[in-house]
C-alpha cells in the first residue's frame, strides 16, 4: 500500500471530512484544513460534527495522528502533494454554482505554493472551472510548471459515505497531463489495485473484499461533466418515476408494481425508481440548476432539466393535497411528523423536502409534532420551536393525539414502528406515508387508514 503519500484535504464537510479519514485508511497522511476555526476545534478536540454511519470508528483511529485538523491551508498546500478541494459550491441566485469559496482556496494555494503540486477538484463545479484555478495560479504569478489541476469528482451519498468512498462504483480522474494522472492514480492504488481489501484492520460491516473499482481516465472538462450528468440523470430518474407515480394514482394502479417491471429491464436497472415526495440534499437541486445554467450559456436547449425541477417542487404540493384530502381542513389539526432530514440515516436538512412540507403545513395553519432520529438540532436552528411547533422525543411522541401521521424521511427506523403502538398514541389513525414504507395491506390489518405515494390507498 502506498504509505508516503501526503494528501491536504480542504474542506472538513459532508466530503472533506469522509475523504480525509478515508485517504488515511487507505494508508496516507492527511491535513485536513478548514477556515471556521471552531469546526477545527472541535475535530481535534474529539467531534465528529456530522451524523455518519463508520466516521467516528475512523475518527477514532486516525485523529490528530494520520489525520491532523487546521485552519493554515499555506502549511497544509506547502507540506502536500495532492491538495483536494472539498469545499462547498452552493447555488447562487441565479442558479448557477457559487464557486468563491473555491476560487478563495485557488488564491490561498497560489500563495503558499512552494514545489509541484496537484490541485484537486473534489467539489462538484461546472465544465471550465479548471481553467478558472489555472488562471488564478498563473495571474498570481505562479509558473505553469509548479501545478496541475485535475477533476475528481464525488460520489458518495450521505447516510453511506464511508463505504461508498471505499468501495466506490468508479473512480473518475479528469486530467490533461500524464504527471497529474500518475499522481492520482498512486493517491487511489491501495483501491484501484485491491491491496486496501486485503487490509486485516478493514472496519466491520464496511469493507469486505470487493472487486477494486475501476479508475476511469479522461479529460478534465469531461470529468467535471460526468459529475454535473450524473447528478442531473439521477434526478431525472426520481422526477420520472414521480410522474409514473401521479399517473398511477389517476389510474388505480401500484407504482411498486410498475417500478419493478421497469425495474427488472438491465438497461433501465431498480434503483433511484422509488417515488416519494421530491428529491432534496445539498446536491441534486443545486447540480440539476447548476448544469441547466451551464447549457443555457452554451446556448444548448436543456429544458428537460427545467421540467425535472417541475416536477420535483410539485410533488411536495401534491402531498399536502393528500393530507388535505384525507383531513378536510388543516386549520387547527395537530399533525405527527416522522422525519426531517433529506433522507434516511443522515442528519442532513439542506433542502430537505420534509422541511418545506413542515413549513406548509404550519403555513396552513396546522400545528406539528416532528420527530428525527439525527437532524432535530439542525432543525432547530433554522426552525426553532413554537406554539405550534413541538420537537418530539420519538416517534410515537410525535404520534400523540394527532389526527394524522406523516412520514417524510425514508429512515430505516421508520420502516419497523410497532404499530400496534403507534395505532394507540394517534387521535385518528390515519398515517400518510410520503417513502412508502409500509405494505398497505399491513396496515389495513392494523386498522390504519393508509395513504402513500402511486399506490391505491387502503381504508
Ligand atoms: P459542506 O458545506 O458540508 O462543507 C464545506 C466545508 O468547506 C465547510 O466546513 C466550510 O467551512 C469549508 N470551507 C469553505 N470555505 C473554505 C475555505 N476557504 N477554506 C477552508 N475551508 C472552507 O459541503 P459538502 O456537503 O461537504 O460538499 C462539498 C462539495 O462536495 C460540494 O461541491 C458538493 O456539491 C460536493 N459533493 C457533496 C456530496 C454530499 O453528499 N454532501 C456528495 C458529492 C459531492
Amino acid at each position: 500500500m502506498a504509505k508516503d503519500m501526503q494528501i491536504a484535504v480542504v474542506g472538513s464537510g459532508y466530503v472533506g471530512l469522509v475523504a480525509a479519514v478515508c485517504f488515511a485508511e487507505m494508508g496516507h497522511d492527511v491535513i485536513c484544513v478548514d477556515n471556521d476555526e471552531r469546526k477545527v476545534a472541535a475535530l481535534q478536540g474529539g467531534d465528529t460534527l456530522i451524523h455518519e454511519d463508520h466516521l467516528p470508528e475512523l475518527l477514532n483511529r486516525y485523529r490528530n495522528t494520520k489525520v491532523r485538523f487546521m485552519t493554515d491551508l499555506a502549511e497544509a498546500t506547502r507540506e502536500s502533494q495532492a491538495i483536494f478541494i472539498a469545499v462547498g459550491t452552493p447555488q447562487s441566485e441565479t442558479g448557477d454554482a457559487d464557486l468563491s469559496y473555491v476560487e478563495a482556496v485557488a488564491c490561498e494555494i497560489a500563495r503558499s505554493i512552494n514545489s509541484y503540486k496537484v490541485i484537486v477538484e473534489k467539489s462538484t463545479v461546472p465544465v471550465y472551472t479548471n481553467e478558472w484555478i489555472r488562471k488564478v495560479m498563473e495571474r498570481n504569478g505562479v509558473a505553469r510548471d509548479l501545478f496541475d489541476v485535475v477533476s475528481n469528482p464525488e460520489f458518495l451519498r450521505e447516510g453511506s459515505a464511508v463505504s461508498d468512498f471505499l468501495h466506490p462504483d468508479r473512480i473518475v480522474v479528469g486530467s490533461d497531463t500524464a504527471r497529474a494522472a500518475a499522481v492520482l492514480a498512486e493517491v487511489y492504488a491501495p483501491l484501484t489495485t485491491g491491496a486496501y481489501y486485503t487490509n486485516a484492520n478493514l472496519i466491520p460491516g464496511v469493507c469486505s473484499v470487493a472487486a477494486p473499482p475501476v479508475l476511469l481516465n479522461t479529460s478534465t472538462k469531461s470529468a467535471e461533466i460526468i459529475k454535473h450528468a450524473s447528478n442531473a440523470f439521477l434526478a431525472l430518474k426520481i422526477s420520472f418515476i414521480n410522474a409514473v407515480s401521479n399517473l398511477c394514482e389517476a389510474t388505480d394502479a401500484n407504482v411498486e408494481q410498475v417500478a419493478r417491471g421497469m425495474g427488472l429491464d438491465s438497461r433501465i436497472g431498480p434503483k433511484f425508481l422509488r417515488p416519494g415526495i421530491g428529491y432534496g440534499g445539498s446536491c441534486f437541486p443545486k447540480d440539476v440548476a447548476a448544469f441547466r445554467s451551464v447549457a443555457e450559456q452554451l446556448g444548448i436547449d436543456f429544458s428537460l432539466l427545467t421540467e425535472v425541477e417541475k416536477i420535483n417542487e410539485s410533488q411536495k404540493k401534491r402531498f399536502l393535497s393528500k393530507v388535505r384530502s384525507a383531513l378536510w381542513t388543516l386549520r387547527g389539526k395537530r399533525i405527527g411528523v416522522l422525519g426531517l432530514a433529506f433522507k434516511g440515516e443522515t442528519d442532513d436538512i439542506r433542502e430537505s423536502p420534509a422541511i418545506d412540507l413542515v413549513e406548509m403545513l404550519l403555513a396552513e395553519g396546522c400545528s406539528v409534532a416532528a420527530y428525527d432520529p439525527a437532524a432535530i438540532k439542525r432543525t432547530e436552528e433554522i426552525m426553532p420551536a413554537s406554539t405550534t411547533l413541538r420537537y418530539a422525543s420519538s416517534s410515537y411522541d410525535a404520534a400523540q393525539d394527532a389526527d394524522a401521521l406523516l412520514i417524510l424521511t425514508d429512515w430505516q427506523e421508520f420502516a419497523t414502528l410497532d404499530l400496534t403502538e403507534m395505532h394507540k398514541a394517534l387521535r385518528y389513525p390515519i398515517v400518510i406515508d410520503g417513502r412508502n414504507l409500509y405494505d398497505p395491506s399491513v396496515m389495513l390489518q392494523h386498522g390504519f387508514t393508509y395513504l402513500s405515494v402511486g399506490r391505491p390507498a387502503a381504508h
